[in-house]
């Protein structure tokens, strides 16, 4: 056999053949630690144009996963990378102290829940010393990836430094104009009592009570209209004695009904959906007289007045303002849409626009507050669903009523519905 090894021209290094790292590593990054090696270069380069990475904080809440020692080594990567090519590149670490994601981790490790927590001020200083305890292990876990940077004075959103300098940058904003404090519709899970970005919900299936209810037209353009019913479509019953107004596309066709079967009356909706909701409904209807939507209510607050469209809302006896907006199809319900500003995204938009009040009689915890009238103290989904769809029915305004199973938000933390709605 011929030996080739003369003919392969390698470097000759003095490396060990065997990399061997998790033993050698140790010893490597605790030389570059007592040569100074971080200070050095900061030190080498210090009348260098600066290459400053601003570290988006990690939660100090947990030991590393694998997502954050990648996005640790990557900007490390790029600090020493830009300190090898001259730059003045300091790297300041940072942790992210306050928040949910926090507080949370302190329950699961107190084995708590949050409405087990009687002495609020106390619970805040359990999580500063939860935090603080998690930020001495991860910079020990960070270190040991071989990150550089100023390990000894890293920048923590709770420190009063820190949070005395984010309070002057809002007043400054404040001063300037840009702060207002508004309603904002929102996710929120009644279980966990807080609001859910977009990212924390999950859809799944949820069984719903599927009702057909009528609201008594009061005012309209067309004096066939008074006096008759415009029926709506929902699957969350409890957000009717939120309703404020009824939406109408502007071109779908509208008619009004003769209905007779299981109950009798006169109905207004897309013509459309007439033969789905005559079933739904058990009735026939025959046609009276049709409509375009932009023919029965305003396209802008500003012209109210010959197009108005008023019925009295199933609830409070408020009255409730016929609208036109563009999201309303001819895909399933009646055409005509329940519209709740303080409970639907969409809703509240259309409810801006038209300047209706953002009315949320509904709490924290999900449960109906006073202005929720005869339904106030009962939870939305237990027992506001039925208390709702019984009074609905006692009132004579219940046209149908079934079950639906649909796609539902649910709370990625406890599982359970989510309701929108509008908070401060
Ligand atoms: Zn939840």
């Amino acid at each position: 056999m011929t030996d080739y090894s003369s003919t392969v021209h390698l470097p000759k290094t003095q490396f060990p053949m065997k990399g061997d790292l998790p033993k050698r590593e140790p010893g490597m990054l605790a030389w570059w630690e007592s040569a100074k090696i971080y200070e050095r270069m900061l030190e080498a380069a210090k009348s260098r144009p600066s290459f400053v990475l601003h570290d988006g904080p990690p939660y100090a809440n947990g030991h590393i996963h694998i997502g954050t020692a990648l996005n640790k080594t990557l900007k490390d990567f790029t600090v020493k990378a830009q300190a090898l090519m001259g730059r003045r590149a300091p790297y300041v670490p940072g942790w992210d102290c306050h928040g949910l994601p926090i507080e949370h981790a302190l329950l699961k490790e107190m084995k708590l829940d949050k409405r087990a927590i009687k002495d609020v001020p106390a619970f805040r200083r359990k999580a500063a010393e939860f935090a603080g305890r998690f930020i001495d292990i991860q910079r020990a876990e960070f270190r040991r990836l071989g990150v550089l940077g100023d390990w000894d004075h890293p920048y923590l959103t709770m420190a009063p430094a820190y949070e005395s300098r984010v309070l002057s940058a809002f007043r400054r904003l404040l001063g300037a104009g840009y702060i207002y404090r508004g309603l904002k519709p929102v996710y929120w899970c009644v279980y966990c009592e807080t609001a859910l970005a977009e990212a924390e919900v999950e859809y799944k299936d949820k069984t719903s009570p599927s009702v057909y209810v009528g609201f008594p037209i009061k005012r309209a353009a067309h004096a066939e209209l008074l006096g008759a019913e415009v029926l709506i479509w929902t699957t969350t019953p409890w957000t009717l004695p939120a309703n404020m107004a009824v939406a109408f596309h502007p071109d779908l066709e509208y008619a009004l009904y003769e209905a007779k079967g299981a109950k009798s009356g006169r109905l207004l909706l897309a013509k459309a959906r007439a033969e789905a909701v005559a079933k739904a409904i058990g009735c026939e209807l025959r046609e009276l007289r049709s409509w375009k939507g932009s023919e029965l209510a305003p396209a802008k607050p500003q012209d109210r007045g010959a197009l108005d469209f008023e019925y009295e809302t199933p609830f409070g006896g408020r009255t409730g303002l016929g609208v036109l907006a563009p999201y309303v199809s001819a895909e399933d319900g009646t055409g005509a849409v329940h519209t709740a500003p303080g409970h639907g995204a969409d809703d509240f938009h259309t409810g801006r626009h038209y300047g209706i009040d953002i009315f949320c009689p509904v709490d924290h915890a999900g449960r109906f507050t006073a202005q929720g009238g005869e339904f106030a103290g009962k939870q939305v989904f237990k027992e506001g669903n039925p208390a709702v769809v019984e009074a609905l029915q006692n009132a004579g305004r219940l046209w149908a009523k079934s079950e639906v199973s649909h796609s539902y938000p649910h709370c990625w933390r406890c599982k359970n519905p989510v309701i929108f709605r509008a908070t401060e």
